[in-house]
């Protein structure tokens, strides 16, 4: 495994993955001079317990496909092949092993799951293993967010990023390809043929 001094962990379901996502991963990767960042599909999501979410295997797939083109990405299987419930602590305790104390770790992710994080598994090494990086769609209330992080009496180090393509969401994409409406531009080229070719969300949302 390559050793890297700033390491982006980009956590995400990815159902599917989307061009917000990519732009959000760009925009961390530039803002924090990160060396690469890590793709991170989750495998049995913590919070989506007892929702119905994609196979992590087409999950994993469209990720690795979304980003192949990119030098500076890459897409991790380490949730998708732990067994049993994704919990992020696992996965930073193994990064931190793997890439020696040294290394800084930035896990890059939606707004809305940072704010649930005092109530992640084990949230104070948590706290201790990483930076987080929520990425934020157009219209949410930036200096509210940063204000509300710096009274909280968290010890949790949370940095904004503002991104205007995560007004693209994969609950619109699947919303979408179940009302037979195109997805063409909202996410690469290839997982709109991987999401039709294996005809995932034709059902339901
Ligand atoms: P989610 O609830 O599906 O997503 C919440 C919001 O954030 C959605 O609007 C989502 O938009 C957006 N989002 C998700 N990942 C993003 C990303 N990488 N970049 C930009 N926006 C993103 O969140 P989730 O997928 O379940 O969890 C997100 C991450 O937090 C995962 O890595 C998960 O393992 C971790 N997490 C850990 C715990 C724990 O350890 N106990 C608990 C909860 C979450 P889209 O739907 O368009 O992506």
């Amino acid at each position: 495994m390559i050793r890297a001094a700033r390491l982006g962990i980009m956590g995400g379901t990815f159902d599917p993955i989307h061009f917000g996502h990519l732009v959000a991963a760009e925009e961390a990767l530039v803002q924090f001079n990160l060396d690469r960042v890590i793709f991170m599909p989750t495998g049995m999501p913590a919070a989506k317990a007892h929702a119905a979410v994609t196979s992590a295997e087409h999950r994993y797939l469209m990720t690795v496909i979304a980003t192949a083109a990119n030098p500076d990405f890459d897409v991790s299987r380490m949730e998708v092949d732990r067994p049993g419930v994704t919990y992020t602590v696992d996965t930073l305790e193994a990064l931190r092993d793997a890439h020696g104390p040294a290394a800084e770790l930035f896990f890059i992710t939606g707004t809305d799951a940072v704010w649930e994080i005092v109530s992640w598994k084990d949230a104070d090494k948590v706290a201790d293993l990483a930076t987080f990086i929520a990425a934020t769609r157009p219209g949410y209330d930036l200096d509210a967010a940063r204000a509300a992080n710096e009274s909280a009496t968290t010890r949790f180090a949370i940095e904004f990023i503002e991104v205007p393509a995560l007004a693209i969401s994969s609950t619109d994409l699947r919303a979408r390809v179940a009302e037979r409406r195109p997805i063409r531009y909202l996410t690469p080229e290839p997982v709109v043929s991987y999401i039709e070719k294996h005809r995932l969300y034709r059902e339901s949302i």
